[in-house]
């Protein structure tokens, strides 16, 4: 599933291929958005927004199409008036005279009214975007010591929408490297500058991913690792996906194990305390 960063980089795809064009044409697939189809045709989308693993697209008349991908859910662009070659199924398309959006196979898609928005039952849980520019450090420092999440495991508190909205599977493996702390630790067992860490890896290695479209490590090692022939796969994180390779840090090799269901990577050298 797409993590904040994909989401956001979706978002700016849509926003410049339709936003303040009139609409020409407009189509959903379920039956009781077919309503909205001539309401919409004539306005203009005036944003789009990420909330969590969600976009609002903003009409100008006070309407806003809520659309989740879920797992198979994708948006794609056309800039010529073509349908883009898929055998997915169209959800929901937006035609303006600049460009296309079309929506395919995702599965929850709703009209929303301007007030709505923040008592949406998705969009009320979510905590703060790790991504979005006005969130600050002091807010993401607040969130890992708060006593409603304390008591929980990191490694499945990152992947709680409501206590960080944004990070994912890989952005998790990758904020726990950077801040070298134990994934099986709490907050309430990290020491203070371990939290201070955390918040700022937590802001830092999800902005640098929405810019640069994956990359989570910094970028003197990608260049370096490029010279060396290495391939995206290779340089494109610290340890999330790297089992069994060297440490990009210390040199010894990435570990995985599973929690929630799915994988998390690690340094045992750099995050497993000495016992
Ligand atoms: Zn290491």
């Amino acid at each position: 599933m797409p993590e904040g960063p994909e989401i956001w980089r979706a978002a700016d795809n849509i926003s410049k291929t339709i936003a303040n064009k009139e609409i020409t044409e407009i189509y959903f697939a379920f039956d009781e958005l077919k309503v909205f189809e001539d309401q919409l045709v004539g306005q203009k989308v005036t944003s789009v927004t990420p909330r969590g693993k969600a976009i609002i697209t903003e009409f100008d008349n006070g309407l806003n199409l809520y659309s989740h991908n879920q797992l198979y859910g994708k948006w794609m662009m056309s800039d010529n008036g073509e349908e883009p070659n898929t055998n997915r199924s169209l959800r929901a398309a937006i035609k303006t005279k600049g460009g296309a959006a079309y929506l395919f196979s995702a599965s929850e898609i709703e009209m929303l009214k301007n007030d709505e928005i923040e008592s949406h039952s998705y969009i009320k849980k979510l905590g703060p975007d790790v991504v979005h520019p006005d969130t600050t450090y002091e807010e993401v420092l607040s969130r890992y010591r708060d006593d409603n999440f304390k008591n929980r495991k990191l490694a499945t508190l990152l992947l709680d929408q409501g206590f960080l909205s944004g990070v994912g599977n890989y952005l998790r493996s990758e904020i726990l490297f950077c801040a070298k702390i134990d994934p099986d630790f709490r907050p309430k067992d990290c020491t203070p500058e371990q939290i201070k860490d955390l918040a700022h890896y937590s802001i830092e290695l999800s902005r640098r991913s929405y810019i640069t479209g994956g990359i989570t490590t910094e970028p003197e090692l990608v260049e370096a690792l490029k010279r060396e022939g290495a391939s995206r796969k290779e340089y494109r994180h610290y340890a999330y996906n790297r089992t069994g390779n060297p440490c990009y840090k210390c040199g010894r090799k990435i570990a995985e194990m599973k929690t929630g269901g799915r994988k998390i990577y690690y340094c045992e050298h750099r995050q497993k305390s000495e016992e």
